[in-house]
């Protein structure tokens, strides 16, 4: 079977892969899945999602430093 489930450790180690859409199918698919069912994977998908927006925001006008080490701490948290 290559569509194992992973758990938190695995889908928080790729999340950022994930996001810049770096993982193989197999390995997004199980990720998705594990998204779906745990709340504070999700929460840390969603923090990412959100960092990466601010950055890609951020190439276009002014970076808001103060906005991404706010993210990054709250990453670190949840983390
Ligand atoms: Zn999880």
């Amino acid at each position: 079977m290559s569509n194992e489930p992973i758990d938190c450790e695995e889908c928080q180690e790729q999340v950022h892969e994930y996001l810049q859409r770096e993982v193989n199918e197999d390995i997004a698919a199980a990720i998705t899945a594990h998204l779906a069912n745990c709340d504070h994977c999700e929460e840390m998908y969603n923090t990412e999602d959100q960092l990466n927006q601010v950055i890609r925001n951020a190439c276009q006008t002014e970076a808001p430093e103060e906005l991404i080490a706010k993210i990054r701490k709250h990453i670190a948290e949840i983390g």
